[in-house]
């Protein structure tokens, strides 16, 4: 077993297919669990405390932030959202990997506290197909649309930042991209110390 689990960073623009792409590598690696973030922004209907996020107050949240609490958390549209610190180094700890699908300022502030976590960007093939797929949906105004297209551009200037980049252009061939990082990254000597000891005692 590697020493800890791995912490996956999941980033890139609405409509880019992460969450997608997300679910199939839990499919693939029972080991994988979410992390549930706690949020400030009401429950929307069929969301359940404790499943889709911890729902709090604006003082709680505050309250936690002073403790340190959070991996991250950043403000989004009015609302803070933000990743249990505990809850994440616990899993870890014992060995699962944990997923994060947060945004970039979210996956900045994670790779400062915790650069040994694997950060994935995942990226539509053009601007063209990302817009298609946005219309696709029938869920956003031309508007949002538009300010949506606009944060993926500014967005790739921080591509770089990343580990990894997946242009999903073809799903299966995207999560299979993904599931082969998660593959090496499981096998990286740094991250298996005590595999490695366990199999230098056998030799002694
Ligand atoms: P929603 O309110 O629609 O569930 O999420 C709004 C935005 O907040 C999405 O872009 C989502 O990725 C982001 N988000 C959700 N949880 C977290 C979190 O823990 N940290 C950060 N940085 N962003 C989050």
């Amino acid at each position: 077993m590697a020493d800890s689990g791995l912490l996956i960073v999941v980033s890139g623009p609405s409509g880019a297919g992460k969450g997608t792409i997300c679910d199939a590598l839990r499919k693939q690696f029972p080991n994988i669990h979410y992390s549930i973030s706690m949020t400030t922004r009401k429950p929307r209907q069929g969301e359940v405390d404790g499943v889709n996020y911890y729902f709090a107050s604006k003082d709680k949240f505050e309250s936690l932030l002073e403790q340190d609490a959070f991996l991250e958390h950043a403000k989004v549209y009015d609302h803070y959202y933000g990743t249990p610190k505990d809850y994440v180094y616990r899993l870890l700890g014992e060995g699962k990997h944990v997923m994060l699908e947060i945004d970039i300022q979210g996956a900045m502030q994670v790779k400062e506290k915790y650069p040994q976590g694997v950060f994935i960007y995942i990226v539509p093939p053009s601007k063209e197909v990302l817009e298609k797929r946005l219309r696709g949906r029938h869920t956003d105004t031309d508007d949002v649309i538009a300010g949506r297209l606009a944060k993926a551009r500014a967005e790739l200037d921080w591509i770089a930042q990343y580990d990894y980049v997946i242009v999903n252009d073809d799903l299966d061939k995207a999560v299979h991209a993904a599931a082969s990082i998660l593959e090496a990254e499981q096998c990286r000597a740094a991250r298996n110390t005590q595999c490695i000891a366990n199999i230098k005692s056998m030799y002694q």
